[in-house]
């Protein structure tokens, strides 16, 4: 199987699985004990703190272990939620679930600021949302189109208004230079499961000087910002998933060289391939992909069948397909929605997965053309990550 779905997830790095076995195995000692190996524990998990916040730019009493991007973003929101005054919540029409739900339950109205037609926040449109708003959401990049966003300048916007704001940057975290300091923000989510890391933890960064206040309640684990005995193996793991991936640098040449190559060599051997999103600013890892007279249901399954793991763009609900929220942010019409693919890689594909999972979706997309492709008529069975 050739993987191209590392938005969705990834496999952890063997160096990650080493760290995390001796806790796995004997690391049963409660962190929050008076005895030695509950103090070893407790030295794990600060280590730990320490990998995740200079890989971030933080300091390590800013971060915050949780279960993950979801965790996070839900914390971050309702923090902010029961620390502002009356206002609406702005966030962009294209955040991920986590967010866009999590805003739904708040007891606020919520704004939505649209994006121009390339997947970019519009930033005058979010400027001009932000007279009456308490709180803001702007995610760092697009997990389906994987485009980034002018989240600096989101940031120094709010905070020119004295809006709080908060960033999911779960899928910039190992793709793209992160620094909480110079995107100014105040709350940060990433997910370990989306770096080589484990799955089931994650970190919220919480600004120094920012008011907090918890969503789980109960232990004073995490300096009483998240109460329950940790995640300590998984804690682990993300640590050192981090401190791998700050050793490599942000730079991500193979990465983007393996994108660039699979993308190329698409477009050479097929017509009617529309490259999704802005070019310019976009992960190195993520080819967001139309295919004329395809529908991307049929070519999943034919790609499945062929050993390579992608996903929709579209969203299926009530058995139909349907452009996803954020292809219908960016003005895609039925068809464009429909026959759209999201190709993510990682930094563990090879150059010659690249050029055969190029010459493999070329085969499908021929197949698919010509009526050729013997598939059972299009089912709803797929969803993106
Ligand atoms: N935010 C984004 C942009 C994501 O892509 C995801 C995962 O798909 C999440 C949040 C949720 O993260 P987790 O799976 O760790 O809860």
């Amino acid at each position: 199987m050739i993987h191209l779905d590392a938005n969705g997830s990834t496999a952890m790095l063997p160096e990650v699985l080493e760290a995390m076995l001796p806790w796995l195995r004997d690391g049963h000692a409660n962190p929050s004990g008076a005895y030695a190996s509950a103090r070893a524990a407790r030295q794990a998990i600060e280590t730990a703190r320490q990998q995740v916040a200079s890989w971030i730019g933080a300091d390590p009493d800013e971060i915050v272990f949780t279960s993950g991007g979801t965790e996070s973003a839900n914390t971050a929101l309702r923090a902010m939620d029961r620390l502002v005054g009356q206002g609406s919540a702005v966030i962009t029409a294209i955040e991920h679930s986590a967010v866009l739900r999590a805003a739904e339950e708040l007891q606020r109205p919520v704004k939505h600021a649209p994006v121009h037609p390339d997947g970019r926040l519009d930033l005058d449109r979010f400027a001009a949302l932000l007279p009456g708003a308490a709180l803001a959401s702007v995610m760092a990049a697009n997990n389906e189109t994987g485009v980034i966003q002018p989240l600096a300048e989101a940031a120094s916007m709010a905070r020119e208004r004295g809006i709080p704001i908060h960033s999911d940057a779960v899928q910039l975290a190992g793709k793209a230079e992160l620094n909480v300091r110079r995107l100014g923000v105040d709350f940060l989510s990433i997910s370990a499961h989306k770096f080589h890391g484990p799955k089931g933890i994650g970190a919220l960064y919480i600004r120094r000087g920012i008011r907090f206040s918890p969503w789980l309640v109960g232990g004073t684990q995490e300096n009483a910002r998240r109460a329950g005995t940790e995640n300590l193996p998984g804690i682990v793991g993300l640590g050192k998933a981090a401190s791998l991936l700050m050793a490599r640098g942000s730079g991500h040449s193979d990465l983007r060289a393996h994108r660039d190559l699979f993308e190329e060599r698409l477009l050479r051997n097929l017509d009617g391939v529309t490259v999704n999103g802005s070019t310019q600013h976009r992960l190195p890892n993520t080819s967001h992909l139309s295919f004329a007279g395809c529908e991307a249901v049929d070519l999943i399954q034919l790609l499945d069948q062929a050993g390579i793991e992608c996903s929709a763009g579209s969203a299926c609900m009530a058995g139909k397909i349907r452009p996803s929220h954020v292809q219908l942010a960016m003005g895609f019409d039925g068809p464009r929605g429909r026959s759209s693919l999201r190709f993510s890689f990682s930094i563990l594909n090879s150059r010659e997965e690249a050029m055969r999972a190029a010459d493999l979706v070329t085969a499908a997309v021929l197949r698919l053309r010509t009526g050729n492709a013997g598939i059972a008529p299009t089912s709803c069975g797929i969803l993106r990550g």
